[in-house]
């Protein structure tokens, strides 16, 4: 390999719409703090987007999920139903409630959690499902929703991956008593760092706020009823979500190009399984392109990344099964717990670059890598 190829980072976010000028009147007007009013704006427009009354920005997708649990008054004793196959904050958010997660496996076709395992996970202390939309492609709403309202259970929808994706033309986020999303740099829109939760239910919404706020109290300020924290954005960070908002729909049409283009370029190469183009409800929207190594190959997604790497070519591993996380078996969760397909696809699995930013001749050159690799 020679040294003047450049290195494909995993991703590169796209910043040349309007975030230079939106940041440059937060300096000139003073406004950086939360109280800033593109904080205001940001929040009413995604929450409409979304066809929501309300949008509660925060400092990051996993603050969304706290935030969530804590405005449903999940605690001690109560159980929260989720996928194994997700990222570390929906559990922590969970744990840190002094809740209990329960967890199911996935579909080994679209990733997201096989949603006919829910209902015998149901106990009397079941309190909530929480649904995550993983890489691409939406959880199978309509049976969870039919659960939710058959067992009187909340539901809070993990949207950090799903901006401007649809189940069944409805769009991703707007399922859930309480929705979340996350604007870091690798998602379809960024503040850098930064999330937000959205609801139709003003009680939840007000709590919501209230939790982000500290619980400071509007007639009282410094007297505290319940514990709170800071988990307010800036204007800083809703001044770049403005921005991006702008150029969603743009975004997803990149994003679902770079999948296609992968899919064609991919398609008949053995020993890979790729994300689905689409499923009954919903086309993929590639937040990421995952691949999963078949049975065939004879070495696993480490040794592939390794070998991607050696190539100048960033990669990241799949999530790790929340069942198979060290810091839940050292609290003694999920001693006897299998999810067979999120233990396999953990194993096999890593996406390659798909940013924003990333170029045709990229694409080319991570396929052909690829081939090169698996060979
Ligand atoms: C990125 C992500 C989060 C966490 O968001 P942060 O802003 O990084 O805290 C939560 N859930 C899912 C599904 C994500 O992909």
């Amino acid at each position: 390999m020679s040294e003047s190829v450049k290195p494909i980072p995993v991703n590169e976010p796209l910043l040349d719409g309007s975030e230079k000028q939106h940041l440059i009147e937060c300096i000139e007007t003073g406004w950086i703090s939360s109280e800033g009013p593109f904080v205001r704006q940001f929040e009413e427009q995604f929450a409409k987007m979304l066809d929501r009354r309300f949008g509660i920005a925060v400092c990051n997708g996993s603050a969304a999920l706290d935030a969530a649990v804590a405005a449903l008054r999940i605690g001690a004793g109560d159980e929260v139903i989720m996928p194994s196959f997700t990222i570390i904050s929906c559990a922590a958010a969970v744990v840190r409630a002094g809740a209990k997660p329960v967890v199911v496996d996935s579909c080994s076709d679209t990733w997201n959690m096989d949603v006919t395992q829910i209902e015998s996970k149901i106990t009397s202390r079941t309190k909530a499902i929480l649904v995550v939309h993983i890489y691409g492609l939406p959880v199978d709403m309509e049976p969870v929703l039919d659960i939710a309202a058959k067992y009187g259970l909340a539901l809070i929808e993990d949207a950090a991956e799903a901006h401007g994706q649809a189940y069944k033309g409805q769009l991703c986020g707007s399922f859930g008593d309480l929705s979340t999303f996350s604007f870091y740099p690798n998602k379809h829109i960024t503040t850098g760092e930064g999330g937000m939760i959205v609801t139709n239910d003003g009680r939840l919404a007000e709590r919501s706020r209230s939790l982000r706020n500290l619980c400071f109290q509007t007639h009282q300020r410094f007297v505290h009823e319940e514990w709170g924290w800071n988990l307010r954005m800036t204007n800083l960070q809703a001044a770049l979500g403005v921005a991006q908002m702008e150029r969603l729909e743009e975004f997803v049409q990149r994003k679902r190009h770079i999948g296609a283009r992968y899919t064609e370029l991919l398609k008949g190469v053995e020993g890979l399984e790729l994300p689905l183009v689409k499923t009954e409800y919903a086309e993929n929207i590639y937040w990421v392109f995952g691949l999963v190594l078949k049975e065939e190959v004879p070495f696993d997604a480490k040794e592939a990344m390794r070998r991607l790497a050696i190539e100048k070519i960033g990669t990241r591993p799949f999530f790790w099964p929340m069942h198979e996380q060290p810091v839940m078996k050292k609290m003694g969760l999920f001693d006897n717990e299998s999810c067979p397909v999120a233990e396999r696809i953990a194993r096999r699995g890593f996406y390659i670059p798909s940013g924003l930013a990333l170029t045709e001749e990229q694409i080319v050159r991570v396929t052909e890598t690829l081939k090169t690799i698996l060979n």
